[in-house]
């Protein structure tokens, strides 16, 4: 018999006024018993809408039925056939608009909590079970992954299988990309990511840091010097934009990917890190997404009396998980919308001072669909501040565009790839994730790299793949 209650079981969580000023997980994961209880919940439906939702097609009744029935290592192994980063995506992942967004409870009352069922299973699995790595008889074909984010550990966990040797390039000296620049440690904690990378290293994935590709060894040398047969470039999009405005490069201002390098890959809030981060009073970080609510997150548990989001739209609007804004502003995070920087100050020593804002009103739907913000004349009005974080976007890196031949990219920098291969215009040289959609989302990426290790493999061999034949899951 369904659990009929309209609401989700509540996920434990730490007291908002006790997390704000500490660096551990936010939210605490369910019990058995409230997993159990929560996947009561969902009705098995027989058309399941939420398994479309997915990006990565779960099977999700099926997995939630086994965890109804206290069979979680089977509720695992069931979610693995879709995703290779569950403990990743059931904390990360956009779930209020994909899968629980259709989901039919979510018609009267809340959905099934697919996520935070999703983040059990794999936390249990983690803490209970083995891991056997399963995988082909090495092929002794080479294929090289430039980047190690979800796209390129993707990539490589599905080829390895295949018995490919797998060396996965990485610019930064840890590998996880912005799972482990990014993210902070409250909302995705480090040693779940390594333990990912682990796995993978254990399936004999080979991972070399501080590898930048085109400038250490370019793609073209990789193919045809090194013996990659196939490259696949998950190197994200990690370059940060800014507004263009006077006073950007004042010192206090940063970008929000500098900004949270610092604090999560750098270890910035540890009293021992040898990387310095400014101990600021008050801070502003401009933009709505979830990079900004990171870094004013961030901001606050560095000490920081008074941190504020600008943000140049309305709350509907706000690109961020509505999940990350409630607990953004649970913890004190003072939201000014409809309002957009135009200078920020600084005094003679080119400190930051301050910000000059305009208040903006909302006019038109743009070329997105969401309506134009537009300036309110004369409303001018200004805030004291001693830095400012800007995360109003980011875009590819060009260097690897530059440093390839024969590589297309669109005019933003986004390498043209085909969807679903991620063939590009070099022969032999596969993409995917933020390098071809620009930032987009932690599953996306990773159904790219997925995508990408089965065309490889199609061409590498030119036949059934082996772990068709051996029906394993790549
Ligand atoms: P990345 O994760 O960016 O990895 C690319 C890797 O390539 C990096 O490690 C980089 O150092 C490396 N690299 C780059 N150039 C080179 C080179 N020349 N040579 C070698 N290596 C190179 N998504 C969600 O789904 N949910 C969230 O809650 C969420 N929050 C986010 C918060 C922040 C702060 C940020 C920045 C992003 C967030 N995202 C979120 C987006 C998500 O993390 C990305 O869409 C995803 O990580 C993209 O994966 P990727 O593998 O394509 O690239
Ligand atoms: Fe939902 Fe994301 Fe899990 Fe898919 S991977 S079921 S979208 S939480
Ligand atoms: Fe269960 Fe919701 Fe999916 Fe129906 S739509 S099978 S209730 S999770």
């Amino acid at each position: 018999m369904a659990n009929m209650s309209l609401k989700k079981n509540e996920m434990p969580s730490q007291d908002p006024m006790v997390r704000n000023r500490n660096f551990q997980e936010v939210a605490l994961g369910y019990t058995e018993e409230q997993a159990i209880d929560e996947a009561t919940r969902c009705l098995n439906c027989k058309h399941h809408p939420c398994v479309a939702g997915c990006p990565v097609e779960i099977d999700i009744p099926d997995f939630i039925m086994k965890t109804a029935e206290g069979k979680f290592e089977e509720a695992y192994q069931i979610i693995c056939q879709d995703s290779s980063l569950p403990a990743v995506c059931g904390r990360v992942c956009p779930q209020e608009s994909q899968c629980e967004a259709v989901c039919v409870r979510g018609i009267k009352g809340e959905p099934v909590g697919i996520g935070r069922l999703e983040r059990f299973v794999a936390d249990w699995h983690i803490a209970n079970a083995q891991d056997e790595p399963v995988r082909c008889p090495e092929n002794g074909r080479k294929v090289a992954i430039i980047g190690s984010g979800p796209a390129g550990l993707t990539c490589a966990g599905s080829l390895a299988r295949m018995g490919y040797a797998v060396t996965v390039f990485e610019a930064l000296h840890t590998a996880g990309g912005v799972l482990v620049y990014g993210i902070p440690e409250f909302r995705l904690p480090k040693d779940i990511v390594q333990k990912e990378i682990d796995a993978l290293i254990e399936l004999g994935v080979e991972v070399r840091t501080n590898m930048v590709i085109g400038r250490s060894i370019t793609v073209d040398e990789l193919l045809n010097e090194h013996g990659y047969e196939a490259v696949f470039i998950g190197s994200g999009a990690g370059l940060p934009m800014f507004m263009k405005i006077p006073g950007e490069n004042l010192k206090g201002v940063y970008s929000a990917n500098e900004y949270l390098t610092r604090v999560n890959l750098m270890k910035a809030y540890l009293p021992e890190s040898a990387t310095p981060i400014k101990k600021s009073k008050k801070v502003a970080v401009v933009g709505g997404g979830n990079v900004a609510m990171d870094a004013a997150r961030c901001a606050k548990r560095l000490g920081a009396e008074e941190v504020y989001i600008i943000y140049r739209r309305s709350e509907e609007e706000l690109p961020a998980r509505e999940e990350e804004v409630h607990h953004a502003m649970e913890e004190g995070i003072i939201f000014k919308l409809l309002n957009n920087p135009v200078r920020i100050l600084g005094d003679d020593k080119l400190n930051v001072t301050g910000i000059e804002c305009l208040e903006m009103a909302l006019g038109e739907p743009d070329e997105s669909g969401r309506r134009r913000p537009v300036p309110v004349e004369g409303s001018e009005w200004t805030l004291d501040l001693d830095t400012v974080i800007m995360a109003i976007g980011t875009s590819p890196n060009p260097l690897i565009k530059a440093t390839t031949e024969g590589l297309d990219t669109e005019k933003w920098g986004g390498i043209i790839a085909e969807d679903p291969s991620g063939q590009t215009s070099r022969a032999h040289v596969y993409a995917g994730g933020d390098a071809v959609t620009g930032a987009a989302t932690v599953i996306l990426a990773m159904g790219a790299g997925k995508c990408a290790a089965r065309a490889i493999d199609e061409e590498l061999s030119g036949m059934k793949s082996c772990a068709e034949k051996n029906n394993i899951n790549i």
